[in-house]
């Protein structure tokens, strides 16, 4: 009995909320049109690329050293970002670095969760709130959300109130359906958490920059508990990088940093994040194309008849597909053309990432043809 094979993960002795649970998989398919992970489709440009080699190649000297543990260049420079576009002053002390935005989370989970606390998102949301929360054996609360997927605020100060969840999540843009969160929201949101508990509600702006409206980052203003978390795998079209951030009181960036591994970011990541922010410009002028592209994906798949979620965000909700089922089936057919989205499994809907001018036309060709087709 003592040496039978192991065949899998349920015969090992895994901690129990891991049993029978899937890790996160979006599919990566080789198709020639990738629309599924809401990547910035555009290569970085040759200059930054060039720049890029340069600060590695000064950062490979040292390799022999570890690198900042504190990151302080990398998070002078985000805060400097984070002051010039978002209408608010945040400074080093206030922004804290790590290998994505999941890390972030990760981490601020494994401060504020934990064993025998909880954290509430309001779904469909972004999956790895979820899985991370279970990640580090914080209970999970899957809080509502209206049939129009914006957040009704009476029933999540309601559950906030009955389920004193230790971390709200709210996920601005929220993905996978698109809209951004009105302030007042986030604002009766933290109202409501401080009430409960306190607790801290952590406003996840991945996608703020391709968003209508403005950051969250002045409600940080006497708001000790609030935290935005944000990231370079969007709006400066590098998710291979793994660079996330956050902004939040000073307290907050002493408090993770009783969780994260000593060292957690390479040299190499914080050399390559220091070229990427030398090209702000540049990489946030790719922005701006990709939110006309988002507008006109939006209009031209109301115009084919599908129903469309308004969108704050680098990629598009659309639908609706009626039956068991039936949204998969269309996910498949548009696979069969070549183009890849993605099923969240929301029921009834999809979602495209925004691709460039001619990724996007192929998209809206596949649409417009299975349309043709169901009718
Ligand atoms: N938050 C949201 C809402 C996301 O959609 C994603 C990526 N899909 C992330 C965070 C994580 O991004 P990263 O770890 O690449 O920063």
């Amino acid at each position: 009995e003592g040496s039978r094979p192991v065949t899998g993960i349920d015969d090992l002795p895994v901690r129990d909320e891991l049993r029978g649970k899937s890790p996160y998989g979006a599919p990566q398919l080789d198709v020639p049109v990738r629309l599924n992970t809401n990547e910035n489709p555009y290569p970085l440009p040759d200059p930054l690329v060039e720049r890029i080699a340069e600060r590695v190649r000064e950062a490979a000297r040292d390799l022999n050293r570890y690198p900042d543990r504190d990151a302080v260049q990398l998070r002078t420079e985000l805060a400097g970002y984070l002051t010039r576009t978002g209408g608010h002053h945040v400074g080093i002390e206030n922004v804290w670095a790590a290998n994505g935005s999941n890390e972030v989370i990760q981490q601020l989970l494994q401060t504020f969760g934990g064993p025998g606390r909880s954290a509430i998102g309001f779904e469909p949301s972004y999956s790895m709130h979820a899985l991370i929360a279970r990640g580090t054996g914080t209970g999970w609360i899957s809080g509502p959300r209206s049939a129009d997927f914006t957040i009704d605020v009476e029933a999540s100060v309601k559950a906030i109130a009955e389920n004193r969840p230790d971390v709200v999540f709210i996920t601005t843009p929220n993905n996978p359906t698109g809209s951004a969160v009105p302030p007042e929201t986030v604002l009766a949101l933290y109202e409501a958490a401080q009430a409960a508990k306190p607790s801290m509600v952590v406003v996840d702006e991945a996608y703020i920059e391709f968003s209508h409206g403005k950051s969250l980052l002045p409600l940080l203003e006497g708001r000790p508990n609030l935290v935005i978390s944000r990231t370079m795998s969007k709006a400066f079209g590098a998710a291979g990088l793994r660079l996330g951030y956050m902004a939040a009181a000073p307290a907050v960036v002493d408090a993770v940093q009783l969780v994260r591994l000593p060292y957690h970011l390479s040299a190499v990541t914080q050399a390559t994040a220091l070229a990427a922010l030398e090209h702000t410009d540049t990489l946030l002028g790719y922005v701006e194309q990709l939110k006309d592209e988002r507008d006109r994906l939006v209009t031209e798949l109301r115009a084919a008849g599908y129903e469309v979620t308004d969108s704050d965000a680098n990629f598009v909700q659309f639908g609706r597909f009626e039956g068991e089922g039936a949204a998969h089936a269309v996910w498949q057919k548009i696979l069969d053309r070549g183009v890849l989205v993605r099923d969240n499994g929301v029921p009834g809907w999809l979602r495209v990432s925004t691709g460039t001018p001619d990724e996007n036309d192929a998209f809206l060709d596949a649409v417009r043809a299975i349309k043709k087709e169901r009718n």
